[in-house]
């Protein structure tokens, strides 16, 4: 899924969310920015996706990992020794730098920084460092406040009206139409 960077947020949404920013939502044939980040944005990175920290930033929690748009890469071990980080697993939501909305990026942003010297917004970068992982957060109820009942991908929605958290999009999605 291609998203252009600091456009408003509208993965699965009708409408989009003005006050979330995509960021690192990266696919081949779409240029991104690169360029050198400073050691301590990939240490924090690394931190603030920690799913034990008491802010919890992953949102739309999967069960496996959706592969590296770029490379293909699913293992991420030695950037993630633990599992803890949920790469490719998730979505990551913090705040922006005056807490008036979110940035949401794929949780594969830092696989993106690290080997595809993906350079982020420095909004983002920003925020990030001046991110509390000890303070309580809990974006996936962010999330749900924001997006109430998510919109479901026709060929994979099923007819009854039980809401359910967002599931690995089954494939290409067709009944959305983006514009930034
Ligand atoms: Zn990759």
């Amino acid at each position: 899924m291609h998203f252009e960077d600091l456009s408003s947020y509208q993965y699965w949404q009708a409408s989009p969310l003005h006050g979330v920013r995509n960021v690192g939502w990266l696919e081949p044939g779409h240029a991104f920015n690169q360029g050198q980040v400073d050691e301590a944005f990939t240490r924090k990175l690394t931190t603030l996706m920690n799913r034990r920290n008491p802010a919890k930033v992953h949102v739309n929690m999967i069960r496996g990992v959706r592969p590296c748009a770029l490379c293909g890469a699913d293992v991420f071990d030695q950037l993630d020794p633990s599992g803890d980080l949920l790469i490719g697993s998730s979505e990551i939501w913090i705040p922006s730098g005056d807490k008036k909305g979110w940035f949401a990026a794929p949780s594969m942003l830092l696989h993106y920084v690290v080997a595809h010297a993906y350079l982020p917004p420095a909004e983002f970068i920003a925020a990030a460092m001046t991110f509390r992982v000890d303070e309580a957060l809990d974006a996936q109820a962010e999330y749900d406040r924001l997006v109430g009942v998510p919109l479901r991908p026709r060929h994979c929605a099923r007819q009854d009206a039980t809401p359910e958290p967002l599931q690995e999009p089954c494939g290409t999605p067709t009944n959305l139409s983006y514009s930034a």
